[in-house]
């Protein structure tokens, strides 16, 4: 199974990458997609700095655990630890390998909440300490412990971002059954400091990352599930109706986080035991995600 994330992605921005590039074809090979909730709905004691507006940390161990985490912590609620996805994996699935590529720090929210628990994703020395008793059989992040070495690279920015270690990590694991987490994490970034053009040129990056994961989906052995989503939308962007070729007529209406539903996008070649989300416009909560992955992989 492969699980990417994109981060503080929302479904405007992929407006905005259909208004500015051709790639966006690569998403017609996914066959279903859904729109779902991000932010706590019953319990506003794990929101965000607004009750309503979820935050990286929260976001991601939600999916990583199936529970409404705390919020800044990694996978946990007020003093229970929850088990990440990854140690599930490891646990349930012993014949799985286990990778993670990630265009950020190995202790940033997304990639911690895979292996880890904390009561702050700010604890980045208890994080990377807790790395030390998680195996991955294939890692490429920044800020790696240098003590790693067989099939563990120093994430570089490079055109194209994560593709070439997806091709390779791919390859490496064609024959096996495996669970790999994918982050595109800089969309975030860049939404963050309302820059449209390296917004767009993320975008542009992620559109290349799921290209290519398809091509090397032909190539593995066994049946794969492919699930693309985002923890949330960042900067509550504005596309005017006037939107012509370029992307002038957006607009970023905040610094931070918003609370519209985000996209997931599905691609399974299993015969039979097909993971099935809700159809477009219903409400399906991100910890739901887990519990139907789980069910597949
Ligand atoms: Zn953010």
């Amino acid at each position: 199974m492969i699980l990417m994330v994109a981060d503080g992605t929302g479904f405007a921005h992929y407006s905005m990458l259909l208004a500015n590039n051709q790639n966006m074809k690569v998403f017609n090979k996914f066959d279903q997609s859904c729109l779902y909730n991000t932010s706590p709905t019953t319990n506003t004691n794990t929101s965000h700095k607004l009750p309503i507006v979820t935050e990286s940390a929260q976001s991601a161990s939600n999916l990583s655990t199936g529970k409404w985490n705390t919020r800044y912590s990694i996978c946990m609620t007020k003093n229970k630890k929850h088990q990440p996805f990854g140690q599930k994996v490891k646990k349930k699935l012993k014949n799985h390998k286990v990778g993670l590529i990630v265009s950020t720090d190995i202790s940033d929210a997304t990639p911690a909440a895979f292996f880890c628990n904390a009561h702050d994703r700010g604890e980045s020395s208890n994080i990377k300490k807790q790395l030390d008793n998680f195996e991955f059989d294939y890692c490429c992040a920044e800020n790696l412990p240098t003590n790693r070495q067989k099939n563990h690279f120093n994430y570089k920015r490079t055109k194209c971002g994560l593709s070439k270690k997806i091709k390779n990590c791919l390859t490496q694991f064609k024959n096996d059954k495996f669970f790999l987490m994918i982050e595109e994490s800089q969309i975030d970034k860049e939404s963050h400091a309302n820059d449209m053009p390296k917004t767009i040129k993320e975008l542009n990056n992620l559109s290349c990352t799921v290209k290519s994961v398809f091509e090397s989906i032909p190539n593995l052995k066994h049946p794969v599930t492919f699930i693309l989503l985002s923890d949330h939308a960042t900067g509550s962007i504005l596309i005017q109706n006037n939107l012509k070729e370029t992307f002038s007529e957006a607009k970023f209406n905040s610094d931070d986080h918003d609370h519209t539903l985000v996209p997931a996008f599905l691609y399974s070649n299993h015969k039979k035991n097909k993971l099935r989300l809700k159809p477009v416009c219903s409400m399906l909560d991100i910890n739901n995600i887990m519990h139907k992955s789980l069910k597949i992989i």
